[in-house]
């Protein structure tokens, strides 16, 4: 399967890779991907590929943080353990 090659950052703490854009595509060149050059256009095929293998990950930036999504889902975690903390103090 063909494979995409990501620019990104990677956030050290939590080890995720952020990515911004893809700056290029590796074909397989296989006629069983529906990705690759050499695949026919007007192919009908079920049993064709239609993903794309794992991301070559281009690191063009390091943040010494966690990404924003893990901070977002730490956030909520806290909040829904006030909530909890919260509700139990009413009962
Ligand atoms: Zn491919
Ligand atoms: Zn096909
Ligand atoms: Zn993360």
């Amino acid at each position: 399967m063909c494979q995409r090659r990501a620019a990104g950052t990677l956030w050290l703490k939590c080890g995720h890779f952020q990515r911004h854009m893809i700056t290029a595509i590796y074909d397989c060149m296989s006629v069983n991907c529906e990705h690759s050059y050499i695949h026919p256009k007007h192919c009908q095929s079920r049993a064709c590929i239609s993903m794309y293998g794992p991301d070559v990950q281009d690191v063009i930036d390091r943040v010494e943080d966690r990404c924003l999504q893990c901070q977002w889902q730490e956030q909520k975690a806290l909040q829904d353990q006030q909530k909890a903390a919260q509700a139990q103090e009413k009962s």
